[in-house]
C-alpha cells in the first residue's frame, strides 16, 4: 500500500511524478483546479487533451505535464462525478475515479501522484463524503505507486482528509493503536 499524507498547497507546485487534475470531460481546460493546471502547463496541455477524445465521469487519461515547473512527467485527467444527491451513482463515480488514476499511474510508470479533491469545487461533492471515498479508495486499490500527496486547497478538507487517513490507520489489521481515542 502507498505511504498517503494529506497537505495544503497548490497541485501546480506539486513535485511527484505525476499529478492528477479534475477535468472536465472535453478535456480541453475549465475552471478550478483544472484552469490553474492548463494555464501553469501552457497552451499545450489543451492541444494534448483535445486529441485524446474526451473522458466519461469515472475515467482517467494521461498527457505529458509541458511546462509544470517543478517538472512533473504526466498529468492524469479524470473526469469526477457532478453531485446531484448522492442516488446517480455519484460514490460509484468517484471511487472510480481515484481507481482509475491508480491505473493510469501503473501504465505510464508513475511511482509517486498528487490528487486534488476531485468534485468538490465546482461540482459540488459534499467535501466529508468525498474525503472518505478518496481514502478508502486509494488504500484498498492494488498498485505500484509507492507515494500519495492528497493536496488540499482549504484547510477544512486537508482536516477531513487527515482524518480519514488517521481513522484508516487505526482500522488497520496491523492499525496503529495510537489511531484511537483513549479508552
Ligand atoms: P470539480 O469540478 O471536480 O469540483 P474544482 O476545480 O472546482 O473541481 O475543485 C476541486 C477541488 O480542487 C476543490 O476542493 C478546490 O478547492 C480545489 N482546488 C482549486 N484550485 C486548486 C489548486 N490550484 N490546487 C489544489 N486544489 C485546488
Amino acid at each position: 500500500m502507498p505511504q498517503i499524507e494529506a497537505v495544503l498547497g497548490d497541485i501546480t507546485r506539486e513535485e511527484t511524478d505525476a499529478i492528477v487534475n479534475a477535468a472536465n470531460s472535453s478535456l480541453r481546460g475549465g475552471g478550478g483546479v483544472d484552469g490553474a493546471i492548463h494555464r501553469a502547463a501552457g497552451p499545450e496541455l489543451a492541444r494534448a487533451g483535445a486529441m485524446l477524445g474526451g473522458c466519461k465521469t469515472g475515467d482517467a487519461k494521461a498527457t505529458p505535464a509541458f511546462r509544470l515547473d517543478p517538472p512533473v512527467k504526466h498529468v492524469i485527467h479524470t473526469v469526477g462525478p457532478v453531485w446531484r444527491g448522492g442516488g446517480d451513482g455519484e460514490p460509484e463515480l468517484l471511487a472510480s475515479c481515484y481507481r482509475r488514476c491508480l491505473e493510469v499511474a501503473d501504465e505510464v510508470g508513475a511511482r509517486s501522484v498528487s490528487f486534488p479533491a476531485i468534485s468538490t469545487g465546482i461540482y459540488g461533492y459534499p467535501a466529508a463524503d468525498a474525503a472518505r471515498i478518496a481514502v478508502g479508495t486509494l488504500t484498498s486499490t492494488p498498485t505500484g505507486v509507492e507515494r500519495i500527496r492528497l493536496v488540499a486547497f482549504d484547510e477544512a478538507t486537508r482536516d477531513l482528509l487527515a482524518a480519514e487517513l488517521a481513522r484508516d490507520v487505526g482500522s488497520g489489521p496491523a492499525g496503529n493503536p495510537d489511531g484511537f481515542a483513549e479508552r
